[in-house]
């Protein structure tokens, strides 16, 4: 009886994420949207599907992280350029740099 129930239950989140998989749009149409979302907020529709679909997949998820840092990071250095940097980038200290150097010109 319980391999019963258990295995019900199996086919019924089987058949959910099999179903949610027809419903969500394919990972680069998602890539896309992430992209498009650094530039412009997204139409609620959109964004809805990009939101519940990031939620879902590991890989976009990651991609979405990876913009997020990119775009940060890159605020940063151009902050450095001349504006105000959104983001305190880590500095080393001058003893740091003289151990660096000490040990690149061992290395050469
Ligand atoms: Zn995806």
């Amino acid at each position: 009886m319980r391999r019963m129930f258990v295995n019900f239950w199996t086919g019924v989140v089987a058949g959910l994420g099999k179903w949610l998989g027809r419903l969500m749009p394919p990972c680069a149409h998602i890539a896309q949207a992430l992209s498009e979302s650094l530039d412009h907020p997204l139409a609620p529709m959109r964004w809805m599907a990009v939101f519940l679909h990031v939620r879902m997949c590991l890989l976009c998820r990651r991609y979405q992280r990876q913009l997020r840092v990119l775009r940060a990071t890159l605020r940063a250095y151009a902050g450095q350029l001349g504006g105000t940097p959104a983001v305190a980038l880590p500095t080393l200290s001058s003893e740091a740099k003289q151990r660096l150097k000490a040990a690149m010109q061992r290395k050469v």
